[in-house]
């Protein structure tokens, strides 16, 4: 037997500019697989990231070789052997997941023992811009209760003015605050002590990764390593300034990974968010079902696009649904 598959590259327009400490972008370029086997088909979708070293082009042809160089259908468990973390891993994964419901006709609650699918609260992200425009911004989403705002460092006191001008606007609102490692000592040590009376209660990956020691704990705040980790043996390299970790899917290279990393985590008392990179919601649906042991759930990608795929999943305002069939698992 042949195994027949499908990748191409998808794009997706974001509506609006969506900006970070490393740059801004417009469009969003993700890598897809379709596998087919006895008449079923299961479908996966992820997203290359730069920072982590990864292109469309190359992610697609690591799949293709990983399928090119097999016999027979490759399972979740052998591709975590042959494939190193990413978003090639993530897709075909997925992908996986996705043909196992398929060809024997369930649900993938019926494939991981005790899972309950139930609506989760989505963080919504208002991308760096002037304090202002975040102010404006934060009034026009009243209906998320959980803001992550980015920081982008730099000039003196302008992550902290545009805090606090979202502060001013949403009161009401819990925040993380993402800087994706872009603050160094002097930017920590002077925003640390007044994060919590400004409503954050988490944030996330403030200093480099592998340049981070000067990081203490601060009071009532969670600090979340993000760009720090990737699969589960970054976890133990993390120090202990750190109480929470960010796992997305197009780190740890698929959902099978991301539940192994859940468990290790919560051995160690760490608390969990569930994020994406941007994306739509074939990019969501396998992280949703790891959000379910999540303390913090940021899958907003969908509601930052213009564009999503067919059978979208339905988000009532914060609240996220559980994926349709139609779309996957
Ligand atoms: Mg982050």
């Amino acid at each position: 037997m042949t195994i027949e598959w499908k990748t191409e590259a998808v794009s997706y327009a974001i509506d609006g500019e969506f900006r970070i400490s490393r740059g801004a972008k417009t469009q969003v370029n993700a890598i897809r697989v379709t596998l087919h086997e006895s008449g079923a088909s299961g479908v996966g979708e992820a997203v290359p990231y730069a920072r982590f070293n990864e292109s469309i082009e190359d992610s697609i042809a690591e799949i293709n070789d990983t399928l090119a160089s097999e016999s027979l259908l490759p399972t979740r468990a052998s591709i975590l052997q042959k494939m190193k973390p990413g978003a090639a891993r993530n897709a075909l994964d997925a992908a996986l997941w996705d043909l196992e419901c398929k060809r024997n006709n369930c649900r993938i609650t019926d494939l991981i023992p005790g899972l309950v699918l139930t609506p989760r609260t989505t963080a919504y992200t208002i991308s760096a811009d002037a304090p202002q425009n975040m102010h404006a911004h934060a009034l026009r989403v009243k209906q998320y209760p959980l803001l992550k705002l980015k920081a982008i460092g730099g000039e003196d006191g302008a992550d902290l003015a545009r805090l606090s001008a979202v502060r001013e606007a949403r009161p009401d609102a819990q925040i993380i605050l993402d800087a994706n490692e872009a603050w160094d000592e002097t930017a920590f040590t002077s925003i640390a002590p007044t994060l919590q009376s400004l409503g954050v209660v988490v944030l996330e990956q403030p200093a480099p990764e592998k340049r981070d020691t000067f990081l203490t704990k601060i009071d009532s705040v969670d600090i979340c390593a993000d760009e720090s980790i990737t699969d589960i043996h970054s976890i133990s390299r993390l120090s202990d300034a750190y109480t929470m970790i960010n796992i997305k899917l197009d780190k740890t290279g698929g959902l099978t990974h991301a539940l192994e990393m859940i468990e290790f985590a919560k051995q160690r008392d760490l608390k969990i968010m569930l994020g994406c990179m941007l994306g739509a919601s074939l990019s969501m649906a396998p992280a949703f079902i790891a959000a379910q042991y999540a303390d913090y759930v940021d899958l907003d990608g969908p509601l930052l696009l213009k564009e999503d795929n067919e059978h979208p999943i339905v988000y009532n305002d914060s609240q996220m649904q559980p994926p349709p069939s139609a779309l996957w698992g």
